[in-house]
C-alpha cells in the first residue's frame, strides 16, 4: 500500500514559507556596510531564526520525527552571544511569536540528529549563505527521508523569479514542491494558490545545452567543469548561482546541467544540500548522481558518505557527462 505524504507536504510547505519570509526581512535590513564587511551577523541571525521556525512547525505536526539540521546552538549558549538571541527575538514578535531565548535555543537543537534512522527530516534553513549575504539566490530547503528514499521536499528560494521574465519583488521568490511519485510543482512564495507542474528540459543536443553551477569554485571545481563543457561541445557560458535554486532551475527546463565537482579530496556532501533539491528535479523528470553515476545514498547520515560531488541533468546528457567527467580526471 502506498504511504500518502500529502499531509507531510502541507506542513512542509508552511515551515518553509514562514521560513523565508523570516530570511527574506532579514535580507532587506541588511546595508551595503555589511555586505561591504563581509558581517556575517544577519546570517547567521536568520540561520538560526529559520531552523527555530522549521523546527517548532515540525514539532506540533510531527513530534517525534527526528531532523538532521544544518545548525547546532552550542555557540548561543555563550552568553556574550546574547545580544543575537534578543534580536531573534525582536525578529519574531513581529510575527506574534514570543518564545523564550531558551526555547529557541532548545527548538534550534532538536535539529541535532546526525545518525540515519528509517524516517527523518534534513534541514537547510539558509542554503547558499554568500548568495544570501550578497542579496543574490540561496534557499531554504527541507526534506523527508523514509526508509532512505527522499519522499517529500520543499525548496523556497526567495530571489528566484517564478520565471526567468518574472521580477521577483511581484512573486516573491519561488517555491518548489515534491511528492516521490506525484511529479514537482512551483508556485510563488507569496501567492500559495496558482501552482504549476514544472518538467525539466527535453533537450538533447548537447550544443545547446546550458549547464550551471556555484558561484564559488571552493564549492565546485570551475577548472574541471570548463573542461568537460569543452568536450561535451557545450556552447554557452555556465550561469552561477549559488544555493539549491540551482535544482529547481534544471528542474523547470531553464538549464540541463548542474554540476558539482570535487574541489578538493577530502570533502564530503552533506545530506541538506541536496535532498529537497534532489527529489525537485527527479520528480520533474531529470536525473541525479554523484560524478561517478552512482545514486545518491541518504542512508549513512548527515554526509554523502558514499558518493563523490554531484551531478544533476534532464536525464538525456546524463550517462554522456559522467562519461567525459571521467575523462577530464574527476573522481
Ligand atoms: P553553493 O551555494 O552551491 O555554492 O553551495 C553552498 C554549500 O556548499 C554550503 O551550504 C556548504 O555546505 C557547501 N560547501 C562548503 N564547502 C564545500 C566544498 N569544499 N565542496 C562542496 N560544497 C561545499
Ligand atoms: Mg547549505
Amino acid at each position: 500500500m502506498s504511504v500518502n505524504y500529502e499531509r507531510e507536504l502541507s506542513v512542509a510547505i508552511e515551515a518553509v514559507t514562514e521560513a523565508a519570509r523570516l530570511c527574506r526581512a532579514i535580507s532587506e535590513s541588511i546595508s551595503p556596510e555589511t555586505m561591504e564587511k563581509q558581517d556575517r551577523s544577519p546570517v547567521t541571525i536568520a540561520d538560526y531564526g529559520a531552523q527555530a521556525i522549521v523546527s517548532r512547525v515540525l514539532e506540533a505536526a510531527f513530534t517525534n520525527d527526528p531532523i538532521i539540521g544544518e545548525e547546532d546552538a552550542g555557540e548561543l549558549r555563550d552568553p556574550a552571544q546574547a545580544p543575537f538571541l534578543e534580536a531573534l527575538r525582536a525578529e519574531y514578535a513581529r510575527y506574534d511569536w514570543q518564545p523564550s531565548a531558551d526555547e529557541i535555543v532548545r527548538l534550534i537543537d532538536r535539529c541535532g540528529q546526525q545518525e540515519y534512522c528509517s524516517r527523518f527530516w534534513t534541514l537547510d534553513p539558509i542554503d547558499g549563505t554568500k548568495g544570501f549575504l550578497r542579496k543574490e539566490q540561496y534557499a531554504v530547503s527541507l526534506a523527508l527521508i523514509v526508509d532512505g528514499e527522499i519522499v517529500v521536499a520543499a525548496v523556497g528560494c526567495p530571489n528566484l523569479g517564478t520565471s526567468v521574465d518574472e521580477s521577483v519583488t511581484e512573486s516573491g521568490g519561488t517555491l518548489f514542491t515534491a511528492i516521490r511519485g506525484q511529479g514537482t510543482l512551483q508556485r510563488s512564495l507569496n501567492e500559495q494558490t496558482t501552482t504549476r507542474p514544472v518538467k525539466v528540459s527535453s533537450q538533447s543536443d548537447l550544443t545547446q545545452m546550458r549547464f550551471c553551477e556555484s558561484v564559488e569554485s571552493g564549492h565546485s571545481s570551475h577548472d574541471h567543469s570548463a573542461q568537460a563543457k569543452e568536450i561535451l561541445g557545450i556552447q554557452a557560458e555556465p550561469v552561477r548561482l549559488d544555493s539549491q535554486a540551482k535544482y529547481g532551475v534544471v528542474a523547470r527546463g531553464e538549464a540541463e546541467i548542474y554540476l558539482r565537482l570535487p574541489t578538493r579530496p577530502g570533502y564530503q556532501e552533506k545530506i541538506w544540500d541536496h535532498a529537497g533539491g534532489v527529489l525537485v528535479v527527479e520528480e520533474a523528470g531529470g536525473r541525479v548522481s554523484d560524478v561517478t553515476g552512482k545514486p545518491l545514498d541518504f542512508r549513512r547520515g548527515a554526509k554523502l558518505t558514499e558518493n563523490r560531488g554531484v551531478v544533476v541533468t534532464n536525464g538525456t546528457c546524463h550517462d554522456r557527462v559522467i562519461e567525459v567527467l571521467k575523462q577530464v580526471g574527476v573522481q
